[in-house]
């Protein structure tokens, strides 16, 4: 029985190249390739800084510290996400407020408005799944209210609104290059990105125990240094990243064309937004019925996510509220099988095993 995974990176002699010139270079840590990767990136998204980091989740960090976020500060991040978006709030010591989703799984700019105090620093929007949250919406919301905007891009690379790449639009942006993300590194990593020199040059600080050169420290940093293997292998693929995203939204097409007329939600593409589909999530009240089914013939599937940030027993004491549409589609999503690796045939694979599923 074939196994289709939910994502599968990949390895060739470019990227094993890549890496042995670095082991021959006998610099690993913050050098030429890092550099280079960092003025690439910046250019990509299309901002001044970019400045590399050790997870997704360090770059979230890195842009909270250098916005000068302190305790009880409230932050507008929306409950359905990956943890890490609520984890860095609460590690800067502010506040996350959490945020109900709209039609397209991302923050709702109408509950972000009634959720603002006299706290609230800022947002904290995520384009999940790939897809732009309404940049029009909080953008607006953003200026009207003082507050600034950081991406949380973690699952867009290569996302854009009205043309224009995801990363660019906040005060601050965090990628990250896990290794099953649209942009991987083959490990950890991430990238914080901003046109404010200021944050650009706090975040470079930060990330190194916050020193302004070998022997003072300004303030108290973290070690959160990106490595020159890793930098190598983003130099390649990032290169590759607009080639893979196209071929990302071909098997998303697929699917919607394969999955077509059966009793199930499919993702869409907002108006303005251009998806990248980090994962293909489909919703049904039948989830886990169809997931052991698929699971059966080989096929893996995932649920992203379960729990929402607002019921996480790490902060669930900061959240009594229930969010009425985060609760509902968090029951019923199921993430089906995508990535740049896949091939067609596997997708129709999937897609005629939830046909078969429903009786179709
Ligand atoms: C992956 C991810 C993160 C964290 O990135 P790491 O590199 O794993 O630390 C943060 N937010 C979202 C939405 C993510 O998907």
């Amino acid at each position: 029985m074939t196994a289709i995974p939910l994502s599968r990176p990949s390895v060739d002699d470019e990227i094993k190249r890549a890496v042995e010139a670095v082991l021959d270079s006998r610099r690993y840590i913050l050098g030429p390739e890092c550099k280079a990767f960092e003025a690439e990136l910046a250019r990509y998204v299309g901002v001044e800084h970019a400045v590399l980091t050790s997870s997704g989740t360090a770059a979230l960090w890195l842009a909270l510290r250098a916005l000068g976020v302190k305790a009880g500060d409230e932050i507008l991040v929306p409950a359905h996400t990956a943890f890490p978006t609520v984890e860095a709030v609460c590690s800067v010591e502010a506040t996350p407020v959490f945020v109900d989703v709209d039609a397209w799984y991302t923050a709702d700019p109408t509950d972000m408005a009634a959720k603002i105090t006299p706290r609230t620093v800022g947002v904290l929007p995520v384009h999940l799944y790939g897809q732009p949250c309404d940049l029009a919406g909080v953008g607006d919301l953003a200026v009207r209210y003082g507050l600034w905007l950081v991406e949380d891009c973690c699952q867009a690379h290569g996302a854009a609104w009205d043309g224009r790449r995801v990363g660019s639009f906040g005060r601050a942006a965090a990628f990250s290059f896990y290794p099953s993300k649209n942009l991987t590194v083959m490990g950890d990593g991430g990238v914080l990105v901003t046109s404010d020199d200021e944050i650009g040059a706090r975040a470079r600080r930060l990330r190194d125990h916050g020193r302004l050169n070998k022997d003072v420290h300004a303030e108290i940093g973290f070690n959160l240094r990106f490595n020159e293997i890793q930098a190598a292998v983003g130099r390649v693929l990032l290169r590759r990243l607009d080639r893979m995203n196209d071929r990302r939204r071909e098997l998303a097409a697929r699917y919607a064309d394969r999955l077509a007329g059966l009793p199930l939600v499919l993702p869409s593409e907002r108006p303005h937004a251009r998806h990248v589909y980090h994962l293909y999530v489909v919703r049904t009240p039948r989830r886990a019925e169809l997931a052991t089914f698929l699971e059966a013939r080989g096929i893996q599937t995932g649920i992203h996510y379960p729990v929402p940030g607002h019921r996480q027993p790490a902060v669930e004491h900061l959240a009594a509220e229930s969010l009425p549409e985060t609760e509902r589609v968090v029951d019923e999503v199921l993430t089906l099988p995508i990535s740049a690796g896949h091939t067609g045939a596997e997708i129709d694979e999937v897609a005629r095993a939830v046909r078969e599923f429903f009786g179709g």
